[in-house]
């Protein structure tokens, strides 16, 4: 049996795709960050539908978390024997999903997943579900009418959402041997509407805190205060001015191609409009080219800070509050970008490019390790947003592209 009759399956199993992702979809998995028990809840019907697959080997590596009831943040990776068992695809998801925000931004009820016009709804439909189920449909379709070319793994994990210490990152901790040099890695957490987007590179993240300090006061005294809001906005535009004039380098493999340095954060400071703040705090969120040191981004934060500070006899003091520097990409060259770009254009028609982005992704993990891993989806880009919602027909799609990877 071929390819044909793999699809032909995947379309029979529409409805039953559906289903399942809203059956998931209807369980709640928040972290302890967000107000949330867990993912175990969901994970154990999640793991229910894997293990219908009969996989050949069963890996469960739960992360003690005493903050969740169960104690433990759930990871599961089910492998299933190809005929070449010398390497795996790897399909890696997360169980997790983020608040729903604002309910009264929702039109219906994010836990009680419903299909309207081609879409399904609900709060992590797309952030990750429809991954999640494709990868479970595409091993059920292939399991039931061909045969793996390669070991195919299903990674399932907990935490992505804050950071993954308790999903992917301690599953690399305790078994990083399940991980190969060879193994093709795909996360699909991240894509286009097209699906003509490969990521495969990403930016450095690097969050950096200015503290000003001043000296507070009545508002109708200013020359006996030192009025920190007015050093701060002069502090912020040269800064703004100066990495920009420093670090002009652009790489249209990334979109946006330059580095972004954008002031974001602002903590409050008084209370009141007739006292003349004498501390303010504000923050960066810079998106650097792999290519800068951050080093050189820091230093000229602290000269062009200096002297802004030094100009008004104000305090600065600079913090790097997060720095998290992106791993050498993974080559546009490699086995699972090129096999993936041959799936999704037999698929869909489209001739997918790899390019870069200044977020980061679990792949990012992966990378570190020297493991080339592969960011790819089709979807509607409503991750996190109120009413989320996928096509049903992306759903399908990506099965197809998932299945083509199978065998
Ligand atoms: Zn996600």
């Amino acid at each position: 049996m071929g390819f044909p009759e793999v699809v032909k399956r995947i379309e029979d199993l529409r409805d039953d795709s559906v289903q399942f992702l809203s059956r998931i979809c209807s369980i709640p998995a928040l972290g302890p960050e967000n107000a949330g028990i867990g993912e175990m809840a969901k994970y154990i019907v999640v793991k229910d539908e894997v293990l219908k697959l009969k996989p050949d080997e069963i890996i469960e590596l739960p992360a003690p978390d005493n903050r969740v009831p169960d104690g433990v943040r759930p990871n599961l990776l089910a492998i299933f024997n190809g005929r070449d068992r010398s390497r795996t695809l790897w399909i890696l998801s997360h169980v997790d999903v983020v608040p729903v925000g604002e309910l009264r931004l929702w039109d219906a009820d994010p836990f009680q997943p419903h299909v309207e016009g081609g879409y399904l709804y609900g709060r992590g439909v797309e952030d990750n579900g429809q991954a999640l189920a494709a990868s479970v449909f595409a091993v059920r379709a292939v399991r039931e009418t061909a045969e793996f070319a390669v070991n195919v793994g299903l990674a399932l994990v907990s935490d992505e959402e804050n950071g993954s210490l308790f999903g992917l990152d301690y599953v690399l901790r305790t078994r990083p041997d399940l991980f190969g040099p060879h193994d093709l890695i795909l996360a699909p957490d991240a894509g286009s509407k097209d699906g003509d987007v490969i990521e495969i590179s990403e930016k450095h993240l690097y969050h950096v805190k200015f503290t000003v300090s001043g000296k507070q006061g009545h508002a109708s005294r200013p020359d006996k205060c030192l009025n920190t809001l007015r050093v701060a906005s002069h502090m912020i535009v040269a800064i703004d001015e100066a990495l920009h004039r420093r670090f002009p380098d652009t790489d249209t493999f990334f979109s946006p191609p330059e580095s972004t340095f954008e002031p974001t954060k602002k903590d409050s400071n008084v209370q009141n409009v007739n006292t003349i703040p004498g501390e303010d705090v504000f923050y960066f969120d810079c998106r650097v080219l792999p290519q800068i040191d951050l080093a050189d981004v820091l230093a000229e934060m602290n000269s062009t800070a200096k002297s802004v500070a030094e100009r008004f006899g104000a305090q600065i003091r600079i913090e790097e509050f997060l720095r998290s520097e992106s791993p050498h990409g993974t080559p546009a060259d490699s086995p699972v970008v090129i096999e993936l770009a041959q799936a999704i254009q037999e698929i869909y028609g489209v001739q997918p490019r790899p390019c870069g982005i200044g977020g980061q992704t679990v792949a990012t993990f992966f990378r570190k390790k020297g493991l080339a891993a592969a960011v790819w989806e089709k979807i509607e880009g409503w991750a996190h947003a109120p009413n989320e919602r996928i096509l049903v027909d992306n759903l399908v799609g990506n099965t197809k592209v998932f299945a083509r990877l199978m065998i």
